[in-house]
């Protein structure tokens, strides 16, 4: 069981609850992008020409060296799923009374078979759990799988690697009919969109559905 300091992790405040993960002032002063129902954000921008997502959306904007960043980099690195349930509720309360609340799905965009095994769990999952709660929406995850062949990265060109994320992901064996929904998939960050791009096409190749996009952070 591991524990973690009850002090926020922006400025190290003690808290008040151990539910909480930032203290109100951080919160409040998160880098928000509140690009909600905006169509032309930069998020949904990602996807033009592209893939037809409806709609993308994130949390907070990316800056390097930011305390915030700090929050994603529990979740991921520190085993620190509270964190990642927190970032799912605050994505979930920005969210809801938008054309998002619409969707009848989250699908948490899938982790490396072995990397999974590394984590022991898939960190936008945890998040797509957080923001489940908020919105009530189910969280779907045998849906689309990330296959386990992956080669290094480093050794190949830009192109390459971005035709390597589409190889990566494939419809799951008994995926439910998800003809006429509306699947919101969940992702920790979005940088290029290649990876929610594949997970995008693997749903419309096989269903006619609507997609949405929401990531906790953006580039
Ligand atoms: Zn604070």
């Amino acid at each position: 069981m591991l524990f973690f300091p009850s002090n926020c992790l922006v400025c190290g405040k003690r808290l008040h609850s151990p539910r909480e993960i930032l203290c109100f002032e951080c919160e409040y002063k998160m880098p928000k992008t509140g690009y909600g129902e905006r169509g032309d954000n930069p998020v949904s921008r990602t996807f033009w020409g592209r893939v037809p997502v409806v709609s993308g959306t994130s949390l907070f904007r990316f800056e390097k060296g930011s305390a915030y960043q700090t929050v994603l980099h529990e979740l991921k690195y520190r085993g620190n799923r509270k964190a990642g349930l927190y970032l799912g509720r605050l994505l979930g309360h920005e969210l809801n009374h938008t054309s998002f609340s619409r969707c009848d799905l989250l699908v948490p965009v899938p982790l490396h078979p072995g990397r999974m095994k590394q984590r022991g769990y898939n960190q936008s999952e945890i998040i797509a759990r957080g923001t489940s709660e908020i919105m009530g929406i189910p969280v779907v995850t045998n849906l689309i799988i990330r296959s386990g062949h992956h080669r290094s990265q480093t050794t190949m060109g830009r192109h390459e690697r971005f035709e390597n994320v589409f190889e990566e992901f494939t419809l799951g064996s008994h995926p439910m009919d998800i003809n006429g929904k509306k699947v919101l998939i969940i992702d920790d960050v979005i940088t290029t969109g290649a990876t929610l791009e594949a997970c995008s096409q693997v749903l419309f190749t096989h269903f006619k559905c609507q997609v949405y996009a929401a990531t906790v952070s953006c580039a």
